[in-house]
């Protein structure tokens, strides 16, 4: 979610002229400047529907997480087993208790109800103060197959780490209880939930609470929508992104499991970050720029 804050930050510095309230309307808009917004709304709508409506995105979560419930067996019975990236485990894994680190936003929390109503509102791609009113309700589902694959994983004694970029605090108690609301294994003291800028490891990307984890226990699996929830680094151009999924080709499948997400991430960033300036005032039209032909 803070990925899509990064993007949302240059279409609300378009704003800034017009509008200094936290929950911009196209109402306060000069004209050209609401179409802008309403076509980058817009641009979630397929996407949004996909998730929420499709048969064909249930059967890809179900199916990734029946995946995962093999690979969790698989690594369960192999004491060298770990999943953990290179370069961020500072302590052998051998002999430590098994966890595994999982995102939480469309990876098994589904936000898709809040993509809905930004499109509904014709409201810019993000907006902070909309995101948490959305969190406080507490009223995230759980996305297809989610549930029953991490009581399964916690049945066999596996710790589950929430390691999520919800901010810490102001999305720590709402995160939390509507976690355990839905049946999710998560400690009495919510230890095993970990946001952005938690205290035991405060930086912005993941790897510092990954390596937090791991000076604690083998990594099992890792599972994510995003690439940043299996490796730091990756806010650079598409190309060099596929360098690092090239990179960990060994992983996919079998320590690292990557659900779909085709409507916000560090995908969509990487591609406006390319395309420099032009993607504060025309991020459509370097989307359109990006599209291969042949
Ligand atoms: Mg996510």
């Amino acid at each position: 979610m803070r990925i899509r804050l990064i993007l949302a930050s240059a279409v609300l510095a378009l704003l800034s002229a017009c509008a200094s309230q936290p929950t911009p309307t196209t109402a306060v808009l000069a004209p050209e400047s609401a179409q802008a917004i309403v076509a980058a709304s817009d641009n979630k709508l397929d996407a949004t529907l996909w998730m929420q409506q499709s048969a064909e995105y249930e059967a890809a979560m179900l199916g990734s997480f029946a995946l995962a419930r093999q690979q969790l067996d698989l690594a369960l019975a192999d004491p060298d087993w770990d999943a953990m990236p290179a370069g961020e485990r500072k302590v052998a894994a051998r002999g430590l208790p098994p966890a595994l680190i999982t995102d939480a936003d469309e990876t098994l929390l589904d936000n898709s109800p809040f993509q809905a109503r930004s499109i509904q509102a014709g409201s810019p791609d993000f907006n902070y103060a909309a995101w948490l009113s959305w969190v406080s309700e507490r009223r995230a589902r759980a996305l297809p197959g989610a549930l029953a694959f991490y009581r399964y994983a916690a049945e066999q004694g596996v710790t589950v780490y929430y390691v999520t970029n919800r901010d810490d605090p102001a999305e720590r108690a709402a995160t939390v209880d509507n976690l355990r609301a839905l049946g999710f294994p998560v400690a009495d003291d919510g230890s095993n939930v970990m946001l952005r800028n938690d205290p035991r490891a405060p930086s912005r990307e993941k790897g510092e609470r990954r390596t937090w984890v791991s000076e604690r226990h083998r990594v099992l699996l890792m599972l994510g929508d995003n690439l940043g929830d299996f490796i730091d680094g990756i806010a650079v151009s598409p190309l060099a992104r596929h360098t690092l999924v090239e990179r960990n080709r060994m992983r996919w499948g079998k320590q690292w499991i990557m659900l779909p997400n085709p409507a916000y991430g560090s995908w969509e960033s990487a591609i406006l970050r390319d395309c420099g300036e032009l993607a504060k005032t025309e991020s459509n039209r370097c989307k359109r720029n990006a599209l291969r032909l042949q």
